[in-house]
């Protein structure tokens, strides 16, 4: 091919986009076993399609372009409904609309057939085909609205940044009329138009790629953490993740007084020994709700392993934090364990120490274990409560006789 230099500079940037499809790539290989990880596949996708039929276009005269209209058109639209799939599934819909995806393809090809081959106008093609593409960008619309709040800036910046893109797409036609000069009957490959596509996908490209990357990235964090710090079958914090949670509290004065509780289900082991290890960890997930549900924000509940359970309050005294555990042993008799009989429920016992800031805290554990044992000791189903410690007693006074001596 004998093309001027500056068509094959033109290339710059679909390779760079394609590049950053293989990043997103890379990205989903690493994490290929996670489903919630497929959508990067989509994007990956969505950045790939279209680049390559950009890099295509970039090469081609005008002529050309009417005859590969509809492989560079297909490439152009399955990019965008991969992008649209990517955004959808990853705020979990499994798909966007399919039958509207079908539909705007195929009203798009047909109208491209015939500016292509009926009646060539390479511009109402371009209205045509940006038109399509930006109504498949906007089918994971649905997706976006029905996700959960957005969670940090970076999140709000991906939907953003998508939303953005889409409404560039749909207004890249009127662009078209604003900045091109009708009468721009040159090379397209070389046209304002075809400039500003470029810059525009380039800039979106990398931006975008940037603001995910950041996402996944801390996504893998943020599920990192949750694993080293939770309990898998409870979601309840583990011992570690506990101690790492009473340190900030327990160093924040303003959250005082705590107190400790210990927990510990009642005769458990019958209820593995009777309706099985399954409905054992059923018990298990329903108690940790009912604690979860029983505390404010602030308090933290952990699985300590087994059966047990501790939980830290703040701003208790030890009277209030009595009341908060006798809330939990109600709603306890109240929950009906879908896999125990109608009649049983599950009891605990419980153990409350109040804790003397962060030195104490150790001490103020065992407290609460040694009131649990008393707890078990005394019959179960119910709760030792450490005496309320007693005010300071001044020394008495030294007498006349102990002067004397
Ligand atoms: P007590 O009233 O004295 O506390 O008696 P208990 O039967 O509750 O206590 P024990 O320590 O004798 O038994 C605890 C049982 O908890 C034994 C163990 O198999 C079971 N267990 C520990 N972890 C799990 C788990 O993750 N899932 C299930 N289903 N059972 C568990
Ligand atoms: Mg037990
Ligand atoms: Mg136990």
């Amino acid at each position: 091919m004998n093309l001027p230099a500056d068509q094959y500079f033109a290339l710059i940037a679909p390779i760079c986009v394609i590049l950053l499809g293989a990043v997103l790539l890379a990205c989903w290989w690493t994490q290929r076993r996670q489903v919630s990880a497929r959508f990067l596949l989509w994007l990956a996708a969505g950045y790939v399609l279209p680049a390559v039929a950009v890099g295509a276009q970039s090469l081609m005269s005008n002529a050309q372009l009417a005859q590969w209209t509809l492989l560079t058109a297909g490439l152009y639209l399955m990019g965008s409904w991969c992008m649209a799939q990517g955004m959808a599934q990853r705020y979990g819909q499994a798909h966007a609309s399919r039958w509207l995806g079908a539909i705007v393809t195929a009203v798009t090809l047909a109208l491209l057939r015939y500016f292509s081959q009926v009646y060539d106008d390479l511009w109402a093609r371009v209205q045509w085909l940006n038109l399509g593409m930006g109504i498949l960008q906007f089918l994971a619309m649905p997706s976006l609205l029905r996700a959960a709040p957005a969670r940090d800036r970076l999140e709000k910046a991906l939907r953003w940044t998508y939303i953005a893109f889409s409404c560039y797409i749909l207004m890249r036609p009127l662009m078209v009329w604003l900045v091109v000069p009708t009468a721009e009957t040159g090379q397209m490959a070389r046209s304002g138009f075809w400039l500003l596509t470029l810059a525009g996908t380039l800039l979106f490209s990398l931006w975008f790629s940037l603001v995910l990357l950041s996402c996944a990235v801390r996504d893998v964090f943020t599920t990192l953490r949750e694993e080293r710090n939770r309990d898998p079958l409870t979601r309840l914090l583990n011992r570690r993740a506990f101690m790492e949670a009473a340190e900030a509290v327990l160093t924040d004065r303003r959250t005082g007084p705590w107190a400790v509780v210990a927990a510990d289900i009642d005769h458990f082991k019958k209820v593995n020994d009777n309706w099985g290890h399954g409905c054992g960890d059923q018990v298990l997930q329903s108690v940790s709700q009912v604690l979860l549900k029983q505390v404010r924000a602030g308090d933290a509940v952990a699985r300590f392993g087994g059966e047990e359970f501790v939980v830290l309050l703040q701003r208790v005294s030890l009277e209030a934090a009595e009341h908060v555990v006798q809330r939990i042993a109600q709603e306890l008799r109240r929950t009906e364990m879908a896999c125990l009989p109608r009649a049983q429920a599950v009891s605990m016992s419980f153990g409350i120490a109040p804790v003397a800031g962060l030195p104490g805290l150790a001490a103020a554990l065992s407290h609460a274990d040694e009131l649990l044992y008393a707890a078990k000791q005394a019959g179960r189903d119910r709760i030792c409560v450490a005496p309320q410690p007693r005010p300071p007693v001044p020394p008495p006074a030294a007498s006349y006789q102990d002067i004397l001596v």
